[in-house]
């Protein structure tokens, strides 16, 4: 590990301190099993959103890198796809167990970078793991199919090859399980990647590089290029285009996918796209409305309500309106624990950089310009740092309001009544994003209409949270194509191929 070059000498306590309690902590980019700087030597900074302290300096890496990057794992492919299903499953079940050992470290890196609540961080990890757990089993499980043929004397089969290099980008509002959602699946498949972490939180992607690397994944398999954001486009763009990438695997914004889904089409490659969400909480007077509540705070402010599927729009009805405004007041007002993830008893850290604090401020403060109400919140919690926003409700919304029609992800519930079922499934899906939605009811014929009605990827009836491991996670609309997880977040990396066995008579 190579701890900081210590400008300020005020710093020196905390940043010594820090470096020594990042076990995990790495300072280089990790490409065809070495730790490596980038070919010009550049460096980005990587700090700590709750005090904006540097932790490390990291690879800047360019174009070329990524192209050497994509070279070497287009190499490794060619021995990690005739490696059997059950050795690639033994490899994720040991990479599995390291992360599991090495929870409280990994969790340390995550707080460090993206600023989220330690136990937050944990659970992260914790959620993380799943899915090289899931496809270390569903490795074994990638199974073709025996056709009957129209043919006498002629035999079909269907069989499931891996697509080869997958390319991969991921956000900073999960930085550990965003990859192994993406690399468990592909390497139970066959493939290798290169993975290109947010400028953010690349320490998240290098830690967890190098607990594969202790758990036996062969070098090339797996590479982490790491990139400022001045470099963004220019590595997104070799890693979309190289002729040797199958596919190209990304979550984050609408806007970003859209442009990556334009490259890739000029090869014809694969995409799997996890987008935006602009996700409903539905309201009916036959809910529990306690259980609503407590399912409104997690799906609402789990990780600083930075989650593409937290609850973007509290859609409350009239009869239990008030009732639950109230409540959630409250329970924000007792819950939502601003401070810095390392401190005891926080609930809610900074948001992740400038740009994202800004963003959510000037939602709100439009809201408000127009005639919008913070019941609590509303403001920067500057005594903090300078990227804590106080936990908001805000209440008299319309549609001419940024905030009514935009996903916020940060703190900030916006609560709006309604009259009937029809006009909450109407104006729930006025949106060009489908990626979850949640409803309240215990009507059971209600709960069956909105799991069919709604346009969203995934639906979850009384629950605010519905992540995990065995479900297939993704959205419909502008909030993505493939799905993650699942017997299907396999298939994403996966081609069908059909070979016809014929003349078996001669
Ligand atoms: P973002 O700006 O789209 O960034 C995502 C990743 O793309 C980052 O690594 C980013 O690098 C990189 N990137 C940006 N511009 C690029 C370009 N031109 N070429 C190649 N890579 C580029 O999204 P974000 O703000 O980090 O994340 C928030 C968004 O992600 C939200 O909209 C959220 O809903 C969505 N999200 C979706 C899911 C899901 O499963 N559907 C899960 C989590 C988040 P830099 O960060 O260094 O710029």
């Amino acid at each position: 590990m190579n701890c900081l070059r210590l400008g300020i000498s005020k710093n020196f306590n905390y940043l010594t301190m820090e470096c020594r309690r990042l076990h995990l902590l790495k300072s280089q980019a990790y490409i065809n099993g070495e730790w490596v700087s980038a070919g010009n030597k550049a460096v980005f900074p990587v700090t700590n959103p709750a005090n904006d302290q540097l932790i490390v300096e990291v690879p800047d890496m360019d174009a070329t890198d990524a192209q050497n990057a994509v070279s070497v794992a287009t190499n490794a492919f060619q021995t990690w796809k005739d490696t059997t299903a059950k050795e690639r499953s033994y490899i994720l079940r040991k990479w599995f167990d390291m992360c599991q050992k090495n929870t409280d470290l990994l969790a340390e890196i995550i707080t460090a970078e993206s600023g989220k609540p330690l136990a937050e961080s944990k659970g992260e990890v914790a959620y993380g793991n799943s899915f090289l757990e899931w496809f270390a089993d569903t490795a074994r499980h990638i199974d073709g199919e025996v056709i009957q043929s129209p043919w006498p004397n002629k035999q079909i089969i269907l069989t499931r090859q891996p697509i080869g290099v997958v390319s991969i980008i991921t956000p900073w509002n999960f930085p550990f399980a965003m990859i192994t959602r993406k690399v468990g699946a592909l390497m139970a498949a066959g493939c290798t990647c290169v993975i290109k972490p947010s400028e953010d939180t690349p320490l998240s992607a290098l830690a967890a590089a190098e607990l594969a690397e202790k758990a036996g994944v062969p070098k090339g398999v797996i590479n982490v290029v790491t990139a400022s954001r001045k470099n963004a486009a220019a590595v997104g763009k070799v890693m979309c285009e190289h002729p040797n990438v199958g596919c190209i695997s990304f979550t984050g914004s609408t806007h970003v996918g859209k442009i990556l889904y334009g490259m890739a089409a000029s090869g014809i490659k694969r995409v799997s796209l996890e987008l935006g969400g602009n996700a409903p909480f539905i309201v009916f007077p036959s809910a529990d409305i306690e259980h609503a509540l407590d399912n409104a705070m997690l799906a609402k402010f789990r990780n600083n309500g930075q989650a593409c599927v937290g609850a973007n729009r509290f859609f409350i009805h009239e009869d239990v309106y008030d009732q639950f405004v109230e409540g959630f007041k409250k329970r924000i007002g007792q819950k939502c624990i601003l401070g810095p993830g390392t401190k005891e008893g926080v609930t809610c850290g900074p948001l992740i950089n400038k740009m994202q604090a800004d963003k959510v401020s000037n939602l709100v403060n439009d809201a408000v310009s127009k005639g919008a109400k913070p019941l609590i919140g509303g403001k920067f919690a500057t005594d903090i740092g300078s990227k804590f926003y106080e936990s908001t409700l805000l209440v008299d919304v319309k549609p001419e309001m940024n905030i009514y029609g935009e996903e916020i992800f940060g703190p900030v519930a916006v609560c709006l009544k309604f009259k009937t079922e029809d006009e909450v499934l109407k104006v729930a899906n006025s949106t060009r994003s489908g990626l979850a939605a949640y409803v309240f009811t215990k009507d059971l014929g209600q709960s069956f209409r909105m799991s069919r009605k709604l346009e969203f990827g995934m639906v979850a009836i009384n629950d605010g949270i519905l992540s995990a491991a065995e479900p297939a996670f993704g959205g419909i609309k502008e909030s993505g194509i493939g799905r993650e997880g699942s017997k299907h977040g396999v298939e994403e990396y996966t081609d069908i191929k059909y070979t016809l066995f014929s003349a078996l008579d001669k």
